[in-house]
């Protein structure tokens, strides 16, 4: 296929890479990096864009994404498929989607989880909102970047996917690493507490395959010195858009809340900028009672 990719930051560059490397035509277009090998340099999106079957962009927010759609939607091909891999606010993803309905486009919003290693080894998870006719069109796409696609329903079901999904782990990650810090203070070795939670009730995906505490379980950040991984900024940017998409829906979520409120203590008035998320338990680590 001929693509077009705008943004070849930390994701889209190696994503990009694979696409060339699958033998896809491919050129790429970013403010500020140069494309990665095998794949061509644009001089602007609109140029990346014209001419292309598929047009993906990989940007950090929502603003960005509109202003940037702005921009290529004119430049498309009729009936092209607009591929939005970024993790953006569902709102945005559902107005860029009926703007480039109304162009004749066919939109998807399809955020990824899986990091940049996911990225690099091309084994990223898509959590997909839009059409059938397009989810088929790039069913290759994905195969190439990822190991799974999940068609999750129309526009800004991928990006409702994404933030229901990282709201759970954001306050179950919070929930392992306060158990943590109490069993320290309660005398009960960390690891008979994670031989206890693992294999218990108490278990989840942050206890049993990303265990925060250094030196139990599995390898995971907490094993190098809690470098990401999956930092603790982009937690917080995905928090914040679970919890706008609450406020706009009107839908109770404290648990994300307090998530939301603790990750951005952690990044803006602690040291948790730069961190895995993970590093949350150190922090409880060296904490009093506060309520
Ligand atoms: P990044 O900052 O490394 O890359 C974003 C790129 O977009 C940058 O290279 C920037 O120069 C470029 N850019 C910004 N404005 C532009 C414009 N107007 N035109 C062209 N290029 C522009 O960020 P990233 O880590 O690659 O993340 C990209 C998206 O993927 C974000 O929405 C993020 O939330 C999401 N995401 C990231 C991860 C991760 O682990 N890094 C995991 C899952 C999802």
């Amino acid at each position: 296929m001929k693509i077009g990719f705008i943004g070849l930051g930390n994701m889209g560059g190696p994503m990009a890479a694979n696409l060339a490397k699958a033998g896809h035509a491919v050129t790429g277009f970013d403010l500020v990096t140069t494309p990665p090998d095998g794949v061509a340099a644009a001089d602007s999106a609109a140029a990346a864009a014209t001419g292309a079957d598929a047009v993906i962009t990989m940007l950090p927010n929502g603003a960005i994404l509109k202003s940037v759609a702005a921009e290529i939607i004119p430049a498309m091909s009729q009936g092209a498929v607009f591929l939005d891999c970024s993790t953006v606010d569902v709102a945005s993803a559902r107005e860029v989607a009926d703007m480039a309905d109304a162009a004749g486009l066919m939109p998807l919003d399809a955020p990824v989880s899986g990091g940049i290693s996911g990225a690099a080894a091309g084994t990223l998870t898509f959590m997909v909102g839009g059409g059938d006719l397009a989810f088929a069109a790039v069913a290759d796409l994905f195969d190439v970047m990822g190991q799974k696609a999940v068609h999750c329903g129309p526009s800004g079901n991928g990006q409702a996917a994404k933030i229901c999904n990282n709201m759970i782990l954001g306050a179950t990650m919070v929930a392992t690493c306060e158990a943590f810090a109490l069993a320290d203070k309660l005398g009960l070795d960390r690891q008979a507490m994670f031989d206890v939670v693992s294999t218990s009730s108490g278990y989840s995906w942050t206890m049993n395959a990303y265990c925060p505490a250094p030196g139990i379980g599995p390898q995971s950040p907490a094993d190098n010195g809690y470098a990401p991984g999956f930092a603790a900024d982009l937690m917080l940017k995905d928090l914040r858009l679970s919890q706008q998409a609450a406020e706009a829906v009107d839908a109770d979520t404290p648990m994300g809340h307090r998530a939301m409120e603790l990750y951005a203590d952690f990044v803006e008035h602690e040291d948790g900028a730069g961190k895995d998320f993970s590093a949350m338990l150190p922090r409880f680590e060296s904490r009093r009672r506060s309520a």
